[in-house]
């Protein structure tokens, strides 16, 4: 049996589609899982979409998705060049090709003539007015200078059929399909040709793409089959929707794998949501590194149906991913959200990266979290209610009052020490601890949410600034008793 070999071969668009990310992984999951290779292939032919740089967001996705390719524009394995844009005069030939062996054929008409054919409704079948133009002709024609394409010859009559490793049997009657374009007036291959074409140069016997190529395939194995060439194993993917309804779309931000990164989710979080997106593993555990994923990949478990984007549980695979990290790792990651808030050089960020590691699921939700440090001013004393604690303005005035006392020399200004003392004062104020504690917190900080406890928060600020907001809360909550 020959090696298993997939390709991903996106457009340079700019930008990495979370659906597209997602072929990309499959691609190179069943070619690692069977031992085989992963190519990378820039589909560019379409020129008027053209975006400087995006080739490279190619490549940096790849890299930070952990994906490797074993061929492509910048790894030459003998199957180059790996741009559809550096292959144009190979095209040409082919298509040559495959008019002699009578899978294609020269159309001159003309736009006029092409708008003659259209219905009711604005669309149009080529009726095949050129298949029977004489050779001689066709060639006289082309002398002249005629500008032409080159159309698939599709038969009229008959089903053609594959099978799909998804989807199963497909089936499409030959009069469904249309002479579609392979070489457009500019001499440049439309997909449909230059697929076909590349697929088979490059030796891809497995073919992995979106579901929109399901129903355009017999077409490409008419040509697999004119040119005397084998056809690829297909596996197409069914989309990822939003909801039943809505696919992801740039306008919500939740389109691309960079509006995710920038949200602050580890690459390898999404990596492994959207490789659960659309397959499922044997087993229940769904935390899979790309090792683990590579073991696991399997056919069998693809779905059919569209899968339904999750963001909150990719929220939660992503804290579970932050809660493994050392607090070296972790600054490291979150450097950017730390310097984007207002603490932002002010303060240890290893300390506050073991509060933070537990507490936060994606790294945009640092500056909100720590803010509070740098930032302290007037805020609703409500806050300080809370029934099933059974604590009123009341109580939490007259307990911050007491810890002011308990505080005011005490030098041992460190999470450990504060908290035993404050225990200690619960104790002699005959009060649950939590009347302390909550109390102090919001009094510390003015914000409900805060990366750590009462004595966590202490510690980070210092004493002098503890004991300024100490006051500042006291005197807020007397003014709004
Ligand atoms: N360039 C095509 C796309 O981005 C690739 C489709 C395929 O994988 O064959 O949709």
């Amino acid at each position: 049996m020959s090696k298993v070999r997939t390709r991903f071969a996106p457009s340079p668009t700019g930008f990495m589609h979370i659906g597209n990310l997602r072929t990309c992984l499959y691609a190179y999951l069943f070619a690692k899982k069977n031992g085989g290779e992963f190519v990378l292939r820039i589909e560019d032919t379409d020129q008027e979409r053209y975006v400087e740089g995006a080739v490279d967001v190619i490549y940096s996705t790849l890299k930070k998705a952990g994906i490797r390719h074993d061929e492509g524009p910048d790894k030459d394995g003998g199957y180059g060049p790996y741009i559809q844009s550096e292959r144009k005069s190979l095209y040409l030939d082919y298509a040559k090709e495959l008019v002699e062996k009578g899978g294609a054929y020269y159309c001159f008409c003309d736009k006029q003539r092409l708008d003659s054919l259209k219905d009711e409704k604005g669309i149009a079948k080529y009726d095949k007015h050129c298949l029977a133009l004489s050779k001689e002709e066709v060639n006289k024609r082309i002398a002249d200078g005629e500008p032409y394409v080159i159309r698939q010859n599709i038969p009229a009559e008959g089903v053609s059929e594959y099978e799909d490793m998804v989807f199963g049997h497909i089936s499409v009657p030959n009069e469904d399909m249309e002479d579609g374009v392979l070489i457009k007036s500019d001499g440049m291959p439309t997909y449909n040709f230059a697929n076909v074409v590349d697929d088979h140069l490059m030796a891809i016997n497995y073919v992995i793409r979106g579901v929109e190529y399901l129903s355009s395939t017999p077409k490409y194995n008419l040509m697999y089959d004119a040119f005397g060439w084998q056809r690829p194993h297909y596996m197409h993917l069914s989309p990822i929707m939003k909801d039943a309804q809505r696919k992801l779309s740039k306008r919500y931000g939740d389109a691309n794998f960079e509006d995710f990164l920038e949200k602050g989710y580890l690459p390898k979080a999404i990596v492994n949501y959207i490789a659960l997106l659309g397959w499922s593993p044997k087993g229940t555990e769904e935390k899979l590194s790309m090792d683990e994923l590579v073991e696991q990949f399997d056919v069998d478990g693809i779905s059919k149906s569209p899968s339904i984007f999750d963001e909150a549980k990719m929220r939660w695979l992503n804290g579970e991913y932050i809660k493994q990290m050392t607090p070296e790792e972790f600054v490291e990651v979150a450097k950017p959200y730390f310097e984007k808030s207002k603490v932002a050089g002010k303060y240890d960020y290893l300390a506050l990266a073991k509060l933070l590691i537990p507490r936060v699921e994606v790294l945009g939700e640092i500056p909100e979290k720590v803010d509070f440090l740098e930032e302290f001013c007037e805020y609703d004393t409500a806050m300080f209610e809370h029934k099933k604690m059974k604590i009123t303005k009341d109580i939490a005035l007259n307990n911050l009052k007491a810890v002011k006392e308990e505080l005011k020399d005490f030098e041992d200004w460190t999470d450990e020490a504060l908290k035993q003392i404050l225990s200690q004062l619960a104790e002699k104020l005959a009060c649950k601890s939590g009347q302390i504690f909550l109390p102090l917190r919001l009094a510390l900080t003015g914000v409900a949410s805060t990366p750590g406890g009462a004595t966590e928060m202490a510690e980070l600020l210092g004493k002098e600034e503890s004991m300024k907001r100490l006051d500042f809360s006291i005197e807020l909550l007397e003014k709004n008793i």
